[in-house]
């Protein structure tokens, strides 16, 4: 019986990897056609300053609009497209989009800083900074207004390079925040070698903030450390005024979450800017 209980897992989880396959190699295909029929469109989420809570910037979120499948969520594809490198159209599309509406709000009287989530092939790319580059050019952005959003697991393939290539964007007057932080595994050591400005807690700690105690105080350690090393603090995923209140008494520099804003379309942005820039 035992056998038999063993074979039956082992063809579950063969069926199991077949359909994720499918699965994966259907995404792909359709990741193609995306591209090719403009399928992606940006959201865009607030960040705040965490005492006043005034709007400093936007983080950008793809969101694919499949014609049948409707919504497919970033955590969905974004894996795949990283797989099939079909990440590097998609990134240069999300970069240059980005730019050119932040320019446009700008325009508008509202400057906000725009966070761009980059992915570790589009960072990879050799000719990466002249991208960033060129999307500023193009949009006329100006580069205080540009802020790219790296995972913290990008450091660990070529840790010499990364810091080079950090250093360069960091040079064009683009800031960079440490993404995820808390999933991975970073050390110390890293925190304080990596020239980022700001680092974003992983919403993963900032929910059990009040079931975990461990984790609200991992919070307060990962503020006190990142102000010793003059680096600012974003919490995400903030979803209740309780979470709001903890790390404005902890010090955090700004939230990102549903209990401000989720994230928005340019239009719902819009009007939330002509209202003023508080929550
Ligand atoms: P991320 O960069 O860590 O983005 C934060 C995610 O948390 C977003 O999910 C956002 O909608 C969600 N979120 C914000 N506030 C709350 C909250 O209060 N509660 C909860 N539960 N969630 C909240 P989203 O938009 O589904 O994106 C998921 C991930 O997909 C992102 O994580 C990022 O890694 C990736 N992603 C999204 N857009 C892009 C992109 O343009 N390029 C790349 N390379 N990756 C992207
Ligand atoms: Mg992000
Ligand atoms: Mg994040
Ligand atoms: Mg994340």
């Amino acid at each position: 019986a035992a056998k038999e209980k063993g074979r039956n897992t082992y063809e579950f989880f063969s069926k199991r990897l077949e359909e994720k396959n499918e699965r994966k190699a259907w995404i792909g295909t359709q990741l193609r056609k995306a591209i090719e029929f403009n399928e992606f469109e940006l959201h865009f989420q607030p960040k705040h300053n965490v005492q006043s809570k005034v709007i400093l910037g936007v983080e950008a979120l793809i969101r694919w609009q499949h014609p049948e499948m409707g919504i497919i969520s970033p955590d969905q594809f974004i894996p795949v497209a990283e797989e099939t490198r079909l990440i590097l159209p998609i990134g240069e599309w999300v970069l240059r989009t980005a730019c050119k509406q932040a320019k446009q709000w700008s325009n508008q009287g509202h400057s906000l800083v725009i966070s761009v989530n980059v992915s570790v092939q589009q960072f990879l790319q050799e000719d990466f900074v002249t991208r960033v580059q060129y999307a500023l050019a193009e949009s006329g952005l100006s580069p205080e207004f540009l802020n790219l959003e790296i995972t913290e697991s990008l450091p660990m393939f070529d840790f010499d390079t990364v810091i080079v290539k950090l250093n360069q964007i960091k040079s064009l007057g683009v800031t960079i925040s440490l993404d995820d932080f808390g999933t991975g595994y970073s050390s110390l050591s890293y925190l304080s070698e990596i020239p980022f400005d700001y680092v974003k807690i992983d919403k993963s700690f900032v929910k059990h903030i009040h079931t975990h105690s461990v984790h609200s105080s991992i919070i307060q350690s990962v503020i006190s450390i990142a102000h010793t090393l003059n680096r600012k603090v974003v919490a995400e995923g903030v979803e209740c005024e309780e979470t709001l209140h903890f790390l404005q008494e902890s010090g955090c520099d700004e939230v990102q979450g549903f209990y401000l804003h989720p994230p928005l379309t340019s239009v719902q942005m819009e009007k939330l800017l002509q209202l003023g820039r508080y929550s």
